[in-house]
């Protein structure tokens, strides 16, 4: 697949745009200046491979915590500003990597500029977040309501503010938790301009209904070549919206790494427990960084042909199993020990033996 070459920017060593990896990135729903809960929850999120972190500057203590939750983690931070241009420039002083703001709130263009001064001085970067819940009138009058023309037309304003300020070190989101009206607004602004963009359905809801909106949202911009970072907005733990956007880069091939678990969806032909099985061995895999497909399948009619394309795969018999390897049958065992086996084979498979 093609992606679009945007401009490419920086959010501390992590690049954005320019054909750089997509990133991930969530943000913390702890109280920012409570270091400890912060730190631990940014912890986390490394761990499930999160390449950016955004928290809430709310008032000034938040943006004094800024160094002393950098000192403990290793992914670079992005404060959220609502509307008070003092707290951007405390947390550009304090060592952020990068704001989110939209200038539209801040206000008075002195105050703009202020932040933009603070951004060049410190080499810090901006997101430009529109929000259709918080669009300026104009654009809705001017566009007969909240269309993807004013999400995006918006946007371009808010650029053409900072761009007569010398200010190019952007990167732009266009959210709204309509997913029609969100594919729409992205792939016009992408037509129009090179900026990288953040890709994100807002608000989508809790678990299906937020996996399943982020997905196809997401998924429809980036498989035409649209979008340099990505959140995926989920009513749950922030870990929960790290795994779905490494899934959904994961499935159009955008990310390689990790275990990718091909499995059948069971059917009266099943030989064996499939269903115990694959929860078990994505658990086991889930922290694993190499990229290595694996098969589990319910029987002969289809498993050995999926096996053929995993480099592992197990199919299942009566009460035995086949554990293939680049398609070859190596081993035929109990299934009671076919969990055992499969990792065992995954180990010399890790180790070339
Ligand atoms: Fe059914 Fe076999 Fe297909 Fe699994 S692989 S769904 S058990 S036919």
């Amino acid at each position: 697949m093609k992606r679009k070459n945007t401009k490419q920017i920086f959010v501390g060593s992590v690049p954005i745009g320019g054909q750089a990896p997509i990133s991930v990135q969530s943000m913390t729903n702890t109280n920012t200046k409570n270091v400890q809960d912060t730190v631990k929850q940014i912890k986390g999120l490394e761990k499930a491979g999160c390449d950016l972190i955004r928290f809430a500057v709310n008032d000034l203590d938040d943006a004094k915590a800024i160094p002393k939750i950098k000192e403990q983690i290793s992914i670079p931070t992005i404060a959220d500003i609502q509307f008070d241009y003092r707290l951007a420039i405390a947390s550009a002083k304090s060592g952020i990597d990068g704001l989110r703001i939209n200038p539209g709130n801040i206000g008075a263009k002195w105050k703009v500029q202020e932040v933009v001064s603070a951004c060049q001085e410190f080499g810090i970067s901006i997101r430009v977040g529109v929000n259709s819940g918080s669009l300026e009138q104009k654009y809705i009058d001017k566009y007969k309501g909240v269309t993807p023309e004013a999400i995006c037309y918006s946007a371009l304003g808010e650029i053409e503010l900072l761009e007569a300020m010398g200010f190019t070190n952007i990167k732009v989101s266009l959210k709204s938790s309509n997913v029609n009206q969100s594919i729409e607004a992205y792939r016009l602004f992408s037509s129009l301009s090179n900026y990288p963009l953040h890709l994100g359905i807002t608000e989508s809801g809790r678990g299906m209904q937020g996996i399943v909106k982020s997905s196809v949202g997401l998924g429809t911009l980036l498989s035409e070549g649209i979008g340099d970072t990505l959140r995926v907005s989920l009513t749950d733990d922030p870990i929960e919206e790290i795994k779905v956007g490494r899934q959904i880069l994961k499935s159009l091939d955008l990310l390689k790494e990790g275990v990718e678990i091909i499995s059948c969806p069971t059917c009266a032909r099943t030989k064996i427990e499939l269903i115990p099985l694959v929860e078990k061995v994505e658990k086991l895999l889930e922290d694993k960084k190499t990229p290595l497909k694996v098969a589990i399948m319910g029987c002969v009619v289809n498993g050995p042909g999926e096996a053929k394309e995993a480099d592992l795969g197990i199919t299942g018999g009566n009460g035995t199993g086949l554990i293939f390897r680049k398609g070859e049958i190596i081993r035929r065992v109990p299934e009671d020990d076919l969990l055992e086996a499969l990792l065992e084979e995954i180990n010399h498979y890790e180790l070339g033996e």
